[in-house]
């Protein structure tokens, strides 16, 4: 086979006949099918990259099958099956270079670092390995998540599933804010606390623990009860707010705090075998607090988990749908529950979703 020979296409080249091709023929196309985890050691120069679970998606659209296509994944095998795919979907000059980034750079073919990768080191790639896995995410999605800042209005019942899955998940700052204590009522929902804990402050106990989960994510704690005097402090610099608190004076602080600096806050909220989540950010078009409730509800019809009832694993359930939707917010991915309200029934295993609109007279609206 003679490289220009471009009719009779093989199924497989060598690296040593790819590394010929390329340089004879600069505009040819080399397809990196790894998945981005893969990509640290380097790729071919000019090399394009895309999962091979996404080559059926995007080369559908694409539309010139006459022109020849170097296939590579790690060792030469998935490679094989996309070019497979690829023939099938006529593009009869797709070809695997066999052996794959192994073998080519064990020939000592030039290679380039993708400026994403160089960005983690190998501890990071190997804690992060399953979300790099995943396209949507990948190494973008992981890098964005590194570089945020999330504030938790609580750490209880929500708060602490959320800080713990935001926290092994890599988000690179965690603001946790509390002046409570531990009480033995919390233990059975409070799940970062120990028998022992009850007594002491829940901020440098949270933070302790989910230091020692990833000892990569700063947590900065503040013991204090968020006030009209330091919200707009501590709002400052955050990408998302999750709010976890227990009582609607604070929501109501925290919507009206985050809608004015532009700021999502992810809601959460539980009451005995119910729980509901959502999204406010009126800035990109959903509602905020004030379009449900214009006003502080009265305290009376407000009472506590003490007061009346919760299920420990339900504030787990729906703080960990918290930490789902900053993940999604921080990574630029899905599609978070923005303007649509999840309500989540323990007792009879459903979940519900409603529309929420913006409300016409709301203070969001002007
Ligand atoms: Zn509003």
């Amino acid at each position: 086979m003679t490289p220009n020979d471009m009719d009779a296409f093989p199924e497989e080249l060598s690296p040593q006949q790819v590394e010929e091709w390329l340089r004879k023929n600069p505009g040819s196309v080399a397809l990196d099918v790894r998945e981005e985890f893969e990509l640290a050691d380097g790729i071919l120069p000019g090399a394009l990259h895309l999962p091979l679970s996404r080559v059926p998606e995007v080369t559908e659209s694409m539309s010139h099958p006459d022109q020849p296509l170097i296939v590579y994944c790690q060792h030469g095998i998935r490679s094989l099956q996309a070019t497979r795919y690829l023939r099938q979907q006529g593009w009869g000059r797709a070809t695997s270079m066999s052996g794959g980034f192994v073998e080519w750079i064990s020939n000592g073919h030039p290679i380039q670092i993708p400026e994403t990768a160089s960005e983690l080191d190998d501890e990071q790639r190997e804690r992060y390995a399953s979300q790099l896995a995943l396209p949507e995410f990948g190494m973008a999605g992981q890098q964005r998540l590194l570089k945020s800042r999330v504030m938790i209005v609580g750490v209880g019942g929500l708060g602490c599933p959320a800080a713990m899955y935001l926290a092994s998940g890599g988000v690179g700052t965690l603001r946790l804010v509390d002046d409570d204590v531990v009480s033995r009522s919390n233990l059975p929902r409070q799940i970062i606390y120990k028998s022992r804990d009850v007594g002491e402050l829940k901020v440098p106990l949270a933070a302790s623990q989910l230091r020692d989960m990833n000892p990569g994510t700063t947590v900065e704690e503040h013991i204090l009860r968020l006030d009209a005097s330091n919200v707009m402090e501590l709002i400052e610099d955050v990408d998302v707010i999750v709010d976890a608190s227990d009582n609607f004076p604070t929501r109501f602080l925290v919507s009206d705090a985050a809608r004015n600096r532009g700021i999502p806050v992810v809601h959460g909220s539980v009451h005995r075998f119910e729980g509901m989540v959502t999204v406010f950010d009126p800035q990109k078009g959903g509602p905020c607090l004030r379009c449900l409730h214009p006003t502080v509800p009265d305290p009376d019809l407000c009472q506590g988990c003490a007061e009346t009832g919760v299920l420990g694993v339900l504030p787990g359930m729906v703080g960990m749908y918290q930490s789902t939707e900053a993940l999604k917010i921080l990574a630029h991915m899905g599609d978070p529950l923005l303007g649509r309200l999840l309500t989540i029934d323990a007792m009879g295993g459903k979940s519900r979703e409603y529309r929420l609109n913006k409300a016409p007279g709301c203070v969001c609206n002007t």
